[in-house]
């Protein structure tokens, strides 16, 4: 039986994972070591017992009693806080999924991959923030990251049986977010229920506002570049409002690959969880006759200034992915408390970045986990100064 752990399974790509899972056999077909999640903890309980795990992980310390009671006469051993993650992400695996949201995910990463587990990799964070490092680590342990995030699978699965050199370009879809119809001088008005409302996929709270704002595309341009290894002038996004083609691999011979398919995560996560085969999904299909039309708009940088913000980042390399993560969840946290405005935020990380560019410098080192650290420290102080700058400018 093949070993298994889902580190961030109360979320929405660790309830998509734990829906194919039980739909593949659940306990009778995967050996599950570990499950993590943060303060749901009677999901994670539900959950723990329904894969027979051996281990259930909550990261907030202050569950653990709540946990423990969940699981009570269950025989799964329970641990709470985040030494206990990194722990429960270093037990020996053959398939681990990293959920988690946020720079979080890290050690659980890195752990994993230094156990030799296959990592099936939602935690862009992880990417952004230290890619260089992750890509070394998995290569060091003669073990491999596959991506679920939908764009990367998409990229992924249009290169299978291609050699990368050959690829000119990596083409990102954007869906553009729940507030790509407003007229720009809106924008600054729009509220977090607003932002939430994201016209084509159903995700977590940070990821849909990180849409709106085209934070998370940004993301997943250092993401595609960490990952794939190409040079940031090959990363180019285009804004597909039906959010059908999840992302196209054009070639040197101008042919381009594209992945279509209904947005469901459960398309990449379970092309990850089956890999390298595959097998029936229970995901709908697409009827392209009904869907009648495919459309395509180029992005406005000056609507979606977080696009401009990553190529920034990419051309500054060394510690700049860190710091932009960094200081980006200080402005997501800001605008979901209410601090700061919608446009706010792309303000804030440009002047947290402003103030890093000595620091962000390593040359053409590979980062270490502690130089990561320190600047996602460093960034956030940066970040939170940048804010109050601005609410006093409010
Ligand atoms: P979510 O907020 O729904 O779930 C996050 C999970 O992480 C939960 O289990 C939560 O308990 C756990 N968690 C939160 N903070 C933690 C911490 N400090 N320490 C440990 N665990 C913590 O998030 P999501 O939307 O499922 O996204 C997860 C990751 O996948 C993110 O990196 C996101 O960018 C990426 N992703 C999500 C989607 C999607 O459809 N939701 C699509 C592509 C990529
Ligand atoms: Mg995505």
């Amino acid at each position: 039986m093949r070993r298994i752990s889902v580190f961030g399974i109360t979320g929405s790509v660790g309830e998509s994972t734990f829906d194919l899972l039980m739909g593949q056999g659940g306990p009778d077909a995967y050996r599950t070591v570990a499950v993590t999640g943060g303060r749901r903890v009677a999901r994670l309980a539900e959950m723990a017992r329904a894969l027979r795990a051996e281990l259930a992980v909550c990261a907030d310390e202050a569950c653990l009693d709540d946990l423990r009671a969940a699981l009570d006469g269950s025989g799964i051993a329970v641990a709470a806080g985040d030494a206990a993650l990194a722990d429960a992400a270093a037990m020996p695996v053959d398939w681990a999924m990293n959920a988690i949201v946020g720079a979080a995910g890290l050690v659980p990463s890195l752990r994993a991959l230094q156990a030799g587990a296959v990592l099936a990799l939602a935690n862009k964070e992880s990417l952004v923030t230290a890619g260089p490092l992750m890509m070394a680590t998995a290569a060091a342990h003669d073990t491999r990251i596959l991506p679920v995030d939908s764009e990367h699978s998409a990229i992924f699965q249009a290169l299978v049986g291609e050699d990368i050199a050959a690829v000119e370009r990596i083409v990102l879809t954007a869906s553009g977010g729940a507030l790509r119809d407003w007229p720009l001088e809106r924008l600054a008005t729009a509220t977090l229920a607003e932002a939430l409302a994201h016209p084509n996929w159903s995700m977590g709270q940070r990821i849909t506002i990180d849409s709106a704002s085209m934070f998370n595309k940004a993301m997943e341009v250092i993401e595609a570049r960490e990952f794939f290894g190409v040079s940031p002038d090959q990363v180019e996004v285009i804004i597909h409002p039906e959010s059908l083609i999840h992302s196209m691999v054009g070639y040197h011979d101008g042919a381009i690959m594209a992945h279509l398919g209904a947005h469901d995560m459960r398309h990449a996560i379970g092309y990850a969880l089956n890999w390298p085969q595959r097998r029936p999904l229970p995901v709908a299909r697409l009827d392209l006759a009904q869907v009648g039309q495919l459309t395509f708009r180029t992005p406005d940088l000056v609507r979606y200034p977080a696009l401009r913000l990553a190529r920034e980042v990419m051309q500054a390399g060394g510690l700049a992915g860190a710091a932009f993560n960094a200081a980006k969840e200080v402005a997501l946290d800001h605008f979901i408390a209410g601090g700061i405005g919608f446009q706010d935020m792309a303000a804030l990380v440009e002047a947290a970045l402003a103030r890093l560019s000595t620091e962000m410098r390593l040359g053409n080192a590979v980062p270490t986990l502690e130089d990561v650290r320190a600047m996602d420290h460093l960034a956030r102080i940066r970040a939170g100064e940048a804010a109050r700058g601005l609410q006093k400018n409010r």
